[in-house]
């Protein structure tokens, strides 16, 4: 009896005339989900069937599906000849060992000599008589077994099913630029981006040697997380030690981080246009610290001059977005105790509602295009 993963996707069916390229990329994803391991996908209507691996990969190919975007739901199921012996054959090995179970059929072959409700019928009598600690359960059953009929021949038996993580497929969306941190959030806000279809490339601006190697390589830890949901990505690290040293020396310390964040803005917008991304990406939450006030979104966002700025996490508790970091397996990266360049130089009474013409007389007193060149000029790429 050959085992078969079914794959079964979420709002892909009311994409009208561009379903066909929806399923495309859902497909060219899934199969880079698995590489390397022996597989082959196949289209049916609605959904697709995994088949021809070895019996021993199913755990880690349903482990890798869960989480491409676009899957609804998965199950092991048999495949078989659809007979009502080889049927119940294969019902018995998905069946649970007691509790309520009811069997639900999918015809598609109209030719099969019973209808759904008979089939229904006929399977759940006999499990009943096969196993005694079995009882049915139409309304809330804890175990639904499903039947499919195939049209060639074949029926899928199948157990309860399996979440998978839903969202559009990857490539669906156009291109975003994330500025990753190292802290929760930015990992989850790319996680959400991604989950609606959207690729990702992202920024990490460092102060070396006042932040040190640790800090940067649980940058690219959490790229290489983030990148397991995004179809992978590409991490753009950029010196700004210069730049802090500077507002430093010159500029009002109380307002080091809201004018290094209208650098890493304009920093973050050139990579974006250079790299045909159409958006910028962060992970601030409203009022979650100082610097996440509306006035600092404003002043932040008010340098980037031609892209729109999303904050998919602007809505979010805490704890929320640590629920999410969690799932996504960031959380134990994103908690060790790392300095970021935020935490250098670091006022102690930060502007927390900073107005837009004192930040622009403080601003005044640097060369903002100067120090964006010297901080692109020590800009490296990594393909994660
Ligand atoms: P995070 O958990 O993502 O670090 P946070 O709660 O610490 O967020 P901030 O430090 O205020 O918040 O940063 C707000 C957002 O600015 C981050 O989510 C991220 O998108 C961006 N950001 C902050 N520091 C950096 C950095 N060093 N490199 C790239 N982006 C950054
Ligand atoms: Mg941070």
């Amino acid at each position: 009896m050959e085992s078969v993963i079914i794959v079964r996707y979420c709002e892909i069916h009311l994409k009208g005339n561009n379903r066909g390229y929806f399923e495309r990329i859902f497909a060219e994803n899934m199969e880079k989900a698995l590489k390397g391991i022996k597989h082959v996908i196949r289209k049916q209507s609605g959904r697709y069937v995994i088949e021809e691996f070895d019996e021993d990969n199913g755990g880690q190919i349903l482990n890798k599906l869960k989480n491409v975007f676009g899957v609804h739901t998965l199950s092991i199921a048999k495949k078989v000849r659809s007979s009502v012996d080889e049927i119940f054959g294969a019902v018995i090995t998905v069946a649970p060992l007691s509790g309520t179970f009811k069997v639900e059929t999918h015809r598609a072959d109209k030719t099969f000599p019973l209808n759904s409700m008979q089939l229904n019928a006929e399977i759940g009598g006999k499990l009943l008589g096969h196993n005694k600690n079995l009882r049915v359960d139409v309304h809330c059953p804890q175990t639904v077994v499903g039947i499919d009929i195939r049209e060639n021949g074949t029926a899928l038996v199948f157990g309860n099913l399996i979440g998978g993580v839903g969202g559009m497929p990857v490539g669906t969306a156009g291109k975003g630029m994330l500025l990753i941190s190292g802290g929760i959030d930015s990992p989850v806000a790319g996680y959400m981006m991604a989950k609606r279809g959207m690729k990702l490339d992202c920024v990490h601006f460092h102060s070396y040697p006042y932040t040190n190697m640790q800090a940067r390589e649980k940058v690219e830890e959490l790229a290489k997380v983030l990148g397991e949901y995004s179809c992978g990505t590409k991490l753009n690290i950029v010196k700004v030690t210069h730049i802090q040293e500077e507002i430093h020396k010159k500029c009002n310390g109380d307002f080091m981080v809201t004018l290094l964040r209208r650098f890493m803005m304009r920093i973050a917008e050139k990579l974006a246009i250079g790299c045909g991304a159409q958006c910028i990406i962060t992970g601030e939450s409203l009022g979650q610290v100082a610097s996440q006030t509306i006035e600092g979104m404003t002043s932040s966002g008010s340098v980037v001059e031609k892209l729109p700025v999303l904050r998919p996490l602007c809505g979010f508790d805490k704890n929320e977005i640590i629920e999410r970091s969690r799932a996504m397996g960031a959380f134990d990266i994103s908690i060790r105790p790392y300095e970021d360049c935020c935490t250098v130089f670091l006022p102690k009474h930060p502007v927390i509602r900073p107005k837009i013409n004192d930040v622009l007389a403080e601003e005044a007193k640097l060369d903002v295009e100067g120090l964006i060149s010297e901080a692109l000029s020590s800009l490296e790429i990594m393909k994660i």
